[in-house]
């Protein structure tokens, strides 16, 4: 802003010195006739403006969130952080002109402000490359919402004489797409290594959220920390990922229901309090594709990106083709997984080049998130977060797979929505007692898979219907692959009650059927649900203090359709 006055000065300066230069020549006519040549000279020499050889232009402007094209194509969040890159050129100048950029703002009619950079040198050839090479504007949050039009101009206040002085302005308008925040549930496991007995256990924490609100098409990520899940295994073996994650799944569908877009993320600690470890290199992840249920270890820097690895899978991502993993996207546009277009880490205001960075969806690094995978997860967020019908109450069907064959898990009764049907094949029917089908669904089958590890599982959620299930089976293409008899069929169905003792440390539950496998869940308001515990045989548990803390009731859901016993807690 300094620039403009003192030229202003200069010239009135000079005009002043030209006019006394004048009156000074009245009081001698003699004089005065000998200087009138001399004038003509002089005159242009006062205004000091040689004929203009330079021009200002802007050539594009540049508007980046997380990704951007050449042609601003990449979809905009609304209220997301937002950089705008002014491209200011400067042609046929000696030396490169100084002048300033002033973006103007306004959403249809309304003129929401401007902001003004500089005046600062304009360089001869703005690149993309290099981002000091562009005048660079955070743009603020009441511009990112709606339709927005754009106007930058170069040297708005015209300090710099030039050829052509029409060309300085350039317009263009962006749309900033209404997107819902992504729930975040970060559930912390505490592990329990039956290999050295020790338990890894950690502090609730988000090593996460940061990564994901930079390289999601989300403006916010909203997390909450569910009640630690105690997990008593030995992940050195791929096969209690698999186990660990189907828990998860239950988990968020007894909770969310299978559908929610709420991500269900288990968060492992490696490090024991003594510094031991378990972790010995390998997996270090484990998400479904399509289904918003993943594990990941706690490794430092690195849990943040690997976590959005997974979650990816969540929303549907499979894998670009660097760094060999399983089962790439034959569609990856760019070749060795590379993020193909600019990327801007708005936090830092770092400009990712193309070839340098992988997509978050291979095993490569740096990574960041290219335009395709980008779009990706939006269009997964739209369609996950679009309103829905309130889930009703029903039957949530569940199998595992044990290499080829599979095992029918018990079945709960819980409120859920049904999913949508996939093209694998299965489905899933009830019998009635004298084994007459009453109702066929399909079953989604859910994968996993990364280096060294594959999950699968199927899961339906069913209307419960009105006559007693006795039998449920899953096949694939008509054929039977797993069947499960409800016990509760032949059990007394009045209403089993189940009793609570206060003991050191917390509260001791115990319900009849020890045979049966029950889900025991806690809820403040009756609405709300957490699970403590799943497939829980013994007919009783002790819970902790902690776990406690939700206060209301408790309620133990038997497995295989028996009828739900509720505890009521005393409050305090
Ligand atoms: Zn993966």
């Amino acid at each position: 802003m300094q620039e403009r006055p003192t030229r202003l000065i200069i010239l009135v300066a000079l005009l002043l010195a030209a006019a006394l230069m004048h009156l000074g020549s009245v009081g001698t006519t003699h004089a005065a006739t000998q200087r009138r040549s001399s004038q003509k000279i002089f005159m242009p020499a006062v205004l000091q403006r040689p004929p203009a050889t330079q021009d200002l232009s802007i050539t594009h402007i540049g508007l980046y969130q997380t990704v951007q094209t050449a042609a601003n194509s990449v979809s905009l969040i609304a209220h997301k952080p937002a950089l705008l890159r002014v491209y200011a050129q400067a042609q046929g100048a000696a030396t490169p002109p100084v002048a300033e950029v002033t973006v103007y703002a306004y959403q249809g009619m309304t003129f929401l402000g401007s902001l003004t950079i500089g005046p600062q040198a304009v360089p001869a050839q703005p690149s993309t490359d290099i981002l000091s090479s562009t005048f660079n504007f955070d743009l603020p949050h009441d511009w990112l919402s709606g339709n927005v039009t754009l106007t930058a101009s170069v040297d708005p206040v015209n300090t710099v004489l030039e050829v052509n002085e029409s060309n300085n302005d350039h317009t263009a308008q962006f749309t900033f797409h209404d997107v819902a925040p992504l729930e975040l549930t970060i559930i912390p496991i505490n592990y329990h290594d039956t290999r050295t007995g020790r338990l890894y256990e950690d502090e609730p924490h988000d090593p996460i959220s940061d990564w994901l609100l930079g390289a999601y098409p989300v403006s916010r990520v909203n997390v909450t920390y569910h009640l630690p899940f105690n997990f008593a295994g030995d992940l050195r073996q791929p096969g209690e990922w698999e186990r660990l994650l189907r828990d998860l799944s239950t988990l968020a569908a007894a909770e969310v229901g299978s559908t929610s877009a709420t991500v269900y993320y288990g968060l492992l600690p490696t490090t024991h309090a003594s510094g031991a470890t378990w972790f010995e290199g390998g997996v270090s992840g484990l998400g479904w594709i399509g289904q918003r249920v993943s594990i990941g270890l706690d490794l430092g820097v690195d849990t943040g990106n690997s976590a959005a690895h997974e979650i990816g899978h969540n929303f549907g991502r499979r894998h670009a083709p660097c760094g060999n993993p399983s089962s790439p996207d034959p569609h990856y546009p760019y070749p060795n997984a590379t993020i193909g277009v600019y990327g801007m880490d708005t936090d830092e205001d770092v400009l990712l080049s193309p070839g340098a960075n992988f997509d978050m969806m291979s095993y490569c690094g740096p990574e960041w998130v290219s335009d395709y995978t980008y779009e990706g997860l939006l269009q997964d967020q739209l369609a996950r977060t679009a309103p829905t019908n309130d889930p009703g109450e029903g039957l949530l069907l569940r199998a595992a797979f044990d290499g080829e064959t599979a095992a029918a898990l018990p079945v709960y009764r819980l409120n859920g929505a049904a999913l949508p049907a996939d093209d694998s094949g299965y489905s899933v029917q009830l019998l009635d007692e004298r084994g007459t089908v009453i109702a066929t669904h399909p079953a989604t089958l859910l994968e996993a898979e990364e280096t060294g590890v594959a999950a699968r599982m199927l899961v339906a959620h069913a209307p419960a219907p009105r006559v007693a299930v006795a039998e449920v089976r899953f096949l694939r293409d008509g054929k039977m692959v797993a069947e499960r008899k409800l016990i509760s069929s032949g059990l007394d169905t009045r209403a089993q009650t189940a009793a609570a003792t206060s003991v050191a440390g917390g509260l001791r539950l115990t319900w009849g059927q020890p045979g049966v496998p029950a889900l025991v869940r806690i809820s403040a308001d009756g609405a709300q649900w957490t699970t403590l515990a799943l497939d829980v045989l013994g007919g009783q548990m002790t819970l902790t203090r902690e776990q406690l803390s939700d206060g209301g009731q408790i309620q133990i859901v038997p497995g295989d359709g028996g009828p739900v016993m509720t505890v009521e807690l005393l409050g305090g």
